[in-house]
């Protein structure tokens, strides 16, 4: 068969994997609630504006990575639907839009959103690099101070612990600056990296051009002897971005929360300010094992609406943290087995079999059914591989009498009963 095959950079999760899903989504729920951060859904496609605007011109994401929408249809003629839409590659650039389009500037401050979802980003896949890929989400609106930066790491941080990861990741930390002493920044990265530019690979020279930042967490081996001696950015904040990046410091120290201070890390994302952080497995310096970052960005809001409004987030990899969770055999919550089997014979009990599906979930209980199966032997072979608890057990006679024979799977024992006994009893069976 042809073409029978998922699109380049996306996968299915298969149901065998679920179980890690759904133990990372009930991680993250109970904790973000703990931390009163509200849930919001954004769309996810958005005007590409929207991201452009605020991820930046000259990063890696909108320069190479956005997936574009177009209407597949001949009949659209070529200046209408040139809207630009574009699939979310991220979602802080969707949930500013959000803050201001529904006046969030007017609740009670900070706003605390988090969300969850695919995002897409035109990468080569490779192991734990997708083009769509899931992330956790989480922004605090409208508070500049150190110990919400520090606050944001912390529920990050606790999430790992929950996780079982504490012991195998640890956060780097940096601090970018602010308008205040980016200039002064650049301008003395820009000097530094020029006396040294026939030297730099091709993507740092256009680098040093556009956002000289970045030549910073440049990965080619060319680069590194010239980035070790490059200045600190640490040296070249301002007092006030010092002095903050030293608190956030304090409590996470206070905390116990451990970290790198990374003089390297810029993140790839042209709106942060002030802290920059990202989560790494222990020992692995690849690119594609970061497995979430964020950092402060004060002056996004502030560029769609005048209003400049501090703001911090982060964002968790979910792809890669499930990876990670599997690599260490993390132990999980036994996933819920089947309370109940129904195995019918013959057409009479098959409609018979149907009712009492409905009738037991209504009751709350679930149900393995193969309707479609005749014999005894195969659909005794699925209850016992479901591992369910009872057997319900429906022949031709049962089926008029409208009575069913319970098994109990565990230590074989079998009576039978009226169906208008039936949930009761279950009811007993299954608190036994
Ligand atoms: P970013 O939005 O670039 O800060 O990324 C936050 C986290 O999302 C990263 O640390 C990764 O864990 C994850 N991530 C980013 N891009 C990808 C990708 N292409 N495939 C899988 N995970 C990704």
């Amino acid at each position: 068969m042809k073409n029978i095959q998922s699109a380049r950079g996306t996968r299915d999760i298969l149901p065998e994997d679920q179980v890690y899903w759904d133990f990372l989504s009930n991680v993250i729920e109970k904790k973000v609630s703990a931390f009163g951060f509200d849930k919001i859904t954004l769309p996810i496609f958005e005007d590409s504006s929207i991201f452009t605007r605020a991820i930046g011109n000259t990063t890696d994401i909108v320069e190479k990575e956005l997936f574009g929408l177009s209407r597949l249809s001949n009949l659209v003629k070529d200046d209408e639907d040139k809207a630009q839409l574009a699939l979310r590659p991220e979602g802080t650039a969707g949930a500013v839009r959000a803050y201001l389009e529904h006046g969030m500037a007017s609740w009670t401050q900070p706003v605390r959103l988090w969300y969850q979802g695919p995002m897409f980003r035109y990468e080569r896949p490779q192991k734990g690099r997708y083009r769509e890929f899931r992330q956790l989400g989480v922004e605090l609106i409208g508070e500049g101070s150190p110990a919400s930066d520090a606050l944001v790491i912390l529920l990050l941080w606790e999430i790992l612990v929950d996780l079982g990861l504490k012991d195998k990741v640890i956060i780097d930390i940096n601090s970018l600056g602010d308008k205040n002493c980016r200039a002064r920044i650049k301008q003395t990265l820009t000097q530094y990296f020029t006396k040294f530019k026939k030297n730099l690979c091709t993507d740092c020279q256009r680098r040093l051009e556009t956002n000289p930042l970045r030549l910073l967490d440049c990965k080619e081996a060319s680069c590194q002897p010239i980035k070790a001696g490059a200045p600190q950015i640490v040296d070249l904040l301002d007092d006030e971005c010092k002095q903050h990046f030293q608190s956030v410091l304090e409590y996470l120290d206070e905390l116990n929360i451990p970290y790198d201070l990374n003089r390297y890390l810029v993140r790839g994302l042209d709106y942060y300010t002030r802290t920059a952080f990202e989560v790494r497995e222990i020992g692995d310096n690849r690119r594609q094992s970061s497995l979430g970052g964020g950092g402060r960005y004060d002056e996004l809001i502030g560029f769609y609406s005048q209003k400049e409004t501090p703001a911090v987030g982060f964002a968790l990899g979910l792809d890669r943290l499930i990876d990670l969770i599997k690599t260490n055999n993390i132990k999980l919550p036994s996933p819920k087995k089947p309370d109940v089997c129904i195995i019918q014979i013959g057409d009479i009990a098959r409609r018979f079999a149907l009712c009492l599906v409905q009738e037991i979930t209504r009751a709350g209980y679930n149900v393995v059914t193969t309707p479609g199966k005749d014999s005894l032997k195969g659909q005794m072979r699925v209850a016992n591989k479901a591992q369910a608890k009872v057997a319900l057990i429906i022949g031709q006679k049962e089926a008029l009498d409208k009575s069913v024979i319970i098994k109990d799977l565990e230590d074989g024992s079998q009576e039978t009963i009226t169906q208008k006994n039936l949930i009761k009893r279950l009811k007993e069976k299954l608190s036994e």
